[in-house]
């Protein structure tokens, strides 16, 4: 009716899919473009598996919640951390 043959269908499908893939492709590079900062991982390297994240600790005296690896004293005479 329109000159539409299935190969046709196809073909206009796999364009689809390239642009669509390429744009991806490009918007991940311009992701990082945007932060330098951001080590990049070699492909096939090891992901880091530490996330950089602590655990909070409410303090027993103050009631603030304190980096459980680098407490430190609010300034109570009686807390826990050292100062
Ligand atoms: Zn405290």
């Amino acid at each position: 009716m329109f000159g539409l043959s299935l190969a046709k269908i196809l073909l206009t499908a796999l364009v689809i899919a390239g642009v669509w893939v390429a744009a991806r492709k490009l918007s991940r590079l311009a992701d990082r473009a945007d932060r330098p900062d951001v080590p990049r991982r070699r492909p096939g390297a090891p992901r880091e598996t530490a996330p950089d994240v602590e655990d909070m600790v409410r303090c027993g005296v103050c009631g603030d919640y304190v980096a459980a690896g680098a407490a430190r004293a609010c300034g109570r005479p009686d807390c826990p951390y050292p100062g």
